[in-house]
């Protein structure tokens, strides 16, 4: 097999920027320092090519929820790649893994969401929302329900569809998206609204949005809205309480579907299964990925109620599908992965230990640190922001980067965080241990220390 020591790391580098264009990189400044060879990880930790350990932060990308190394989901890569490595669902066959898991899936999502359709991503999941959705309302008589309603900030997905859901300045901006018939709103983020305005009041108004939106497009043209339970790749902005009472109230009034995108809330980041049963929210559709598999193997899903089911079901045959739609490796994966999320009571361990103690740690830093303007987050996927004025809320002038210098910084003293903006991120593996969360708490304020 091929093995990182059969090369040098700057032969690695110098392959890497010859043959390989990276997602979400500046090429240009990545040649100038080259790329980091990862070559193994354990636990909560991986290793670099140098031999360097890092506490992972952000699992991977916010996927890997029950931490690398786990012998168990390579076992069950291995049955089934002997038994039957791959064969498609389309035309009347199903394999046993892509029954059983859909059965699993049924038992934990909420609100009867008990029919799944799979892809291979995130992004697939959601282009696959936007197609079903517009069947459903063309298949009642209604073809002219079509425009999604996304929020500013929100990110769905890279794919052409997915992409247009999202409201992050910088993907819009790439290839100059959107596609036409995707809305968008404010998100519930009160922080920079001013001291005086509560979370929950600024949530209403955000929710509120929602109805001046469809009143302002016709109900009649509306087809859905589609949110993260908790806002993720944007920077973190858990919802306020309200917020989804009041979102479910307006979309139930004017006849327009729920969909949570839960490619990162679901399966334990938040504290339960799902950021729905954090949050009461009862969607009529629901996009899951990552944490599925823990990020093992690429594989995702869409789940929908009866009610949108039994109407697509009617409809004709879908033409909608991916060759790798229920692929039964990675089916056979998710399933090993729900197994030790239940038998090690993972999403528990989320709720009652792991996450009071890290937003605890959190808090305690912010307290203390002249550069934290405010924490945020729930369960296990926080965003420390960075303020150039604590007191007075004045923001860094992004030239600053002081998020970037945090990044690099934390990364000399092992801890890989994100940047988002001028905030820190931060999504460990859910099975991240108090030991760990010390660790990674002590090394994110000596990375603050030497970015400020
Ligand atoms: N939806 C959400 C909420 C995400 O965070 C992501 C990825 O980060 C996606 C969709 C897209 O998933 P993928 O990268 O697997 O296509």
């Amino acid at each position: 097999t091929l093995s990182a020591s059969s090369r040098t790391t700057s032969e690695w580098q110098q392959l890497d920027h010859a043959h390989q264009v990276h997602p979400f990189t500046d090429q240009k400044a990545l040649h100038g320092r080259g790329v980091r060879v990862i070559t193994g990880a354990q636990g909560v930790y991986i290793w670099d090519s140098e031999g360097n350990r890092f506490l992972d932060g952000m699992a991977g990308l916010w996927c890997v929820n029950v931490g690398y190394g786990r012998k168990e989901l390579t076992q069950a890569v291995q049955r089934q790649m002997e038994e039957l490595p791959y064969y498609n669902n389309f035309f009347q066959t199903a394999n046993v893994s892509q029954i059983e898991l859909a059965r699993m899936l049924a038992e934990l999502t909420p609100n009867g969401l008990r029919h799944f359709i799979y892809s291979s991503s995130g992004s697939e999941a959601n282009d696959t929302v936007v197609r079903l959705v517009r069947h459903y309302w063309a298949t009642l008589g209604k073809p002219t329900k079509r425009v999604f309603i996304g929020r500013t900030l929100a990110y769905h997905g890279s794919t052409l569809a997915a992409v247009s859901l999202g409201g992050m300045p910088n993907m819009r901006g790439m290839d100059r998206v959107p596609l036409p018939e995707f809305e968008h709103i404010i998100h519930p983020h009160a922080y920079w609204q001013g001291e005086g305005v509560t979370k929950e009041s600024y949530g209403l108004k955000a929710a509120r949005a929602l109805e001046e939106k469809i009143l302002e497009l016709g109900a009649d043209n509306v087809a859905a809205f589609i949110g993260e339970p908790a806002q993720g790749a944007g920077g973190v902005f858990e919802a306020p309480a309200g917020y989804w009472a009041e979102i479910q109230r307006i979309c139930k009034k004017h006849d327009v579907l729920l969909v949570a995108d839960e490619v990162i809330c679901g399966f334990g980041r938040t504290g339960q299964w799902f950021g729905s049963h954090t949050y009461d929210i009862a969607p009529d559709l629901m996009s899951m990925a990552k944490g599925l598999s823990s990020g093992y193997l690429p594989i995702s899903a869409v789940a929908m109620t009866d009610r949108i089911f039994d109407v697509i079901a009617g409809g004709g045959p879908i033409a909608h599908g991916y060759t790798y739609s229920g692929h039964p490796t990675a089916c056979a994966v998710a399933i090993a992965n729900l197994n030790i999320m239940k038998r090690e009571r993972i999403v528990d361990h989320v709720r009652e230990t792991a996450s009071p103690y890290f937003f605890q740690k959190l808090q305690e830093l912010a307290q203390r640190h002249p550069l934290i303007g405010e924490v945020r987050g729930v369960g296990l996927m926080a965003a420390v922001q960075l303020v150039r004025d604590k007191q007075k809320r004045i923001p860094f002038d992004a030239k600053q980067e002081p998020a970037i210098k945090c990044r690099e910084a934390c990364l000399s003293e092992g801890l890989i965080v994100r940047a988002v903006g001028e905030a820190v991120v931060l999504s460990p593996p859910l099975i991240i241990t108090r030991d760990e969360i010390d660790e990674l708490i002590g090394k994110l304020s000596a990375g603050l220390d030497q970015a400020a």
